[in-house]
């Protein structure tokens, strides 16, 4: 059984794959925060803006079987349009994508991304994997495409991070749910996120374009 939150067509907004149209697949649950309000401080990742909680978001819903999601999935991509991808994020992807549901992805045409805070070895398969440290949660995958850390997290400064073996090191600047839509170069986080990409030039700036875009 696969419980997924909800699903979409969209814009990748951030990254190395940033501007590629991509099927979303949120997946329910993460293993760092319950996603109730009421548990946010005694958290391990205590700034997540993400719904991930239950099964009733857009096109979301229950999956008995890996082909049965895989199939969703494919309904969203426009028929016969470019490359399949598909971005399976959560929560935490890796608590629910198996190897069967890879396969059954890929099957459909898929290429498969998926974005994880990386506590969770990474089944096989994966074609563009995106880690995304959180606190002081232990990382255990040791290499990836591209590592997008949201900067500034004090108990997660960048150089922590650096032997993990990326093709990509990303900074991303932390939002508060007030600064959503604001002008991105006044927010004192992206100043400093940049001013670390100008001192550290191996890693790079990532802005959330789909939030600046208005998009979903
Ligand atoms: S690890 Fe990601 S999904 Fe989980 S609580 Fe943190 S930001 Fe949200």
């Amino acid at each position: 059984m696969y419980r997924v939150k909800e699903a979409f067509y969209t814009l990748q907004g951030e990254g190395a794959q940033a501007g590629r149209a991509a099927v979303f697949c949120r997946f329910s649950k993460c293993n760092l925060w319950t996603g109730r309000e009421k548990d946010r401080a005694g958290a391990v990742c205590d700034f997540c803006d993400t719904d991930f909680v239950g099964t009733d978001g857009q096109n979301g819903g229950r999956f008995e079987s890996a082909a049965a999601l895989a199939a969703h999935v494919r309904n969203l991509w426009p028929d016969k349009q470019g490359t399949p991808y598909v971005v399976c994020t959560g929560g935490e992807p890796l608590l629910q994508l198996d190897k069967p549901l890879i396969d059954a992805l890929h099957t459909a045409g898929f290429e498969i991304g998926v974005e994880t805070n990386g506590t969770l070895a990474a089944p096989d398969g994966i074609d563009w994997l995106c880690v995304s440290p959180k606190a002081d949660a232990e990382v255990v995958i040791t290499e990836c495409d591209e590592l997008k850390l949201v900067y500034p997290q004090p108990l997660a400064p960048p150089e922590r991070f650096l032997g993990i073996r990326a093709r990509h090191y990303f900074l991303s600047p932390m939002a508060s749910p007030s600064a959503q839509g604001a002008d991105p170069i006044k927010q004192s986080n992206t100043r400093k996120a940049t001013d670390y990409c100008l001192a550290h030039p191996q890693w790079r700036l990532t802005l959330q374009m789909h939030k600046i875009l208005g998009i979903d």
